[in-house]
C-alpha cells in the first residue's frame, strides 16, 4: 500500500560541471519522504569540449558517481538536446526510465514538463553557485574548488579539465562559416522552382532546407564553396560567375550549433550549367517547390526566400517601369 505513494524524480541538468548546488539538491531529494528513486538525467549529452560544454557526457557522470553516496538508488541517463522543444520531453521519455516528479530550476524545462502533465517542483536552494561562475573561476585562475564535491575536483585534475576551459572560452569567438544557395531551376519535367534539399542530421533532421554547408577556409573562395556545396548536395553544376550575393545572415542563434554566418547567393536558371537532380549524402530527397508551397524551412531559410523573393518582385518592377524584361 505504502509502496503505490512512492514515486521515482527526474534532475535533469548538464552539470558543466557538477557543483556543490547540484549535489545539495540531488542528496534533498533522495530525503523526500515520497521519493523512493533518483534519475539524474545528463542533459546535452552530445556536446563537449565547447564553450558552454567543456566535459563530456561521460567525464560528468564520473563526477556525480565519485560525488553522491546516497543510500536510496539512483540511477543516470545520457539525454540528447533536440533543438525542438516540440519533441524534447518525448525524447526525454523514450530515453529514460518512468519518472513521476521532475526537479528543475529551469524556467523552460519547468513549462515544458509542466505542459505535459507532470508534477514539477523547485529545487532547495542551499548552496548558491552556478556551473558558468565556476567556468568563469577555472578561466580566471579564482578558487573554484571550494565548490565543487571532491570528486568532481579529481575528475578534473584527472583531464586536465581546467586547461580544456580555458582553450574553449574566447575572448573574440571566431564564427563558423557557411554559405547557402537559393537555385532557380526550370529544367525539371514538371515544374520550375526553388530547389530544396531534406535534411538527413540534426539539427532540423527531416526539415527542408536550402542546399549548402561548410567553408573551408585556407582552401577556397566562398564562392568555390557555394558551387561545390551545390555540386555535393543536389549534383547540379552551378556557374560561379552566375552567382550574385543575396545576404549575409547572422543573426545570433540562427544555427543552434553556434555562432554560423551564412553567406548566401541566388542563381538563375541560366546559372545551371548541366546535372540532373538527384539528393547528395548529407540528403534525405530533394525537391523543387514553388513560390506558394514552401514548406517551414530549417535555420533562417524562410527568411533567405523571404528576401529572394523581394529582390525579384522589386528587379522585376523596376524593369517593367524601364521597358524592359530582366531574368532572375
Ligand atoms: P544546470 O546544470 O544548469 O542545472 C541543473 C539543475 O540544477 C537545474 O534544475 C538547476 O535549476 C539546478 N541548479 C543549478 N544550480 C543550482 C544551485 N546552486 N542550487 C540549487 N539548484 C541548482 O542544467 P539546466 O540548464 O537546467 O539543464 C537543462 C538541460 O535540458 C540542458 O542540457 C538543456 O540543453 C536541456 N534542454 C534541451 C531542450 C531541447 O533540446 N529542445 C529543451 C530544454 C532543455
Amino acid at each position: 500500500m505504502r509502496r503505490k505513494e512512492m514515486k521515482s524524480a527526474l534532475l535533469a541538468g548538464r552539470y558543466q560541471p557538477f557543483h556543490l548546488g547540484h549535489l545539495s539538491v540531488a542528496e534533498d531529494i533522495l530525503q523526500e519522504p515520497d521519493v523512493d528513486k533518483l534519475i539524474i538525467g545528463i542533459g546535452s549529452a552530445q556536446y563537449s569540449h565547447n564553450e558552454k560544454n567543456p566535459f563530456t557526457a561521460d567525464e560528468r557522470e564520473r563526477m556525480i558517481r565519485r560525488s553522491l553516496h546516497p543510500e536510496k538508488p539512483y540511477e543516470m541517463i545520457k539525454i540528447d538536446d533536440t533543438h525542438d522543444n516540440s519533441t524534447w520531453i518525448s525524447h526525454v521519455e523514450k530515453s529514460c526510465p518512468a519518472f513521476d516528479i521532475v526537479y528543475t530550476g529551469n524556467p523552460l524545462v519547468k513549462q515544458l514538463f509542466e505542459g505535459r502533465g507532470y508534477e514539477v517542483r523547485p529545487p532547495s536552494l542551499r548552496y548558491v553557485i552556478s556551473a558558468t561562475d565556476i567556468r568563469k573561476m577555472m578561466m580566471l585562475g579564482d578558487e573554484w574548488k571550494k565548490h565543487v564535491p571532491q570528486g568532481t575536483v579529481d575528475v578534473i585534475d584527472e583531464i586536465d579539465g581546467v586547461r580544456r576551459v580555458r582553450e574553449t572560452i574566447v575572448k573574440y569567438p571566431r564564427p563558423i562559416l557557411v554559405t547557402d544557395l537559393v537555385i532557380n531551376y526550370n529544367n525539371h519535367p514538371e515544374k520550375s522552382g526553388i530547389v530544396l534539399i531534406k535534411r538527413k542530421d540534426e539539427p532540423f533532421i527531416n526539415f527542408w532546407a536550402l542546399p549548402g554547408g561548410h567553408f573551408m577556409p585556407g582552401k577556397e573562395l566562398i564562392e568555390t564553396a557555394a558551387v561545390r556545396e551545390a555540386k555535393e548536395e543536389t549534383s547540379l553544376c552551378i556557374e560561379r560567375t552566375s552567382l550574385n550575393l543575396l545576404g549575409v545572415y547572422s543573426e545570433p542563434g540562427r544555427d543552434p550549433r553556434g555562432n554560423y554566418v551564412s553567406i548566401a547567393y541566388y542563381t538563375t536558371p541560366y546559372g545551371v550549367r548541366r546535372g540532373v537532380l538527384k539528393a547528395g549524402d548529407d540528403a534525405k530527397e530533394i525537391g523543387v517547390f514553388n513560390r506558394e508551397e514552401l514548406p517551414r524551412l530549417a535555420f533562417d531559410h524562410n527568411n533567405m526566400l523571404d528576401d529572394y523573393f523581394r529582390m525579384r518582385d522589386e528587379d522585376l518592377n523596376r524593369s517593367i517601369n524601364e521597358g524592359r524584361f530582366l531574368w532572375r
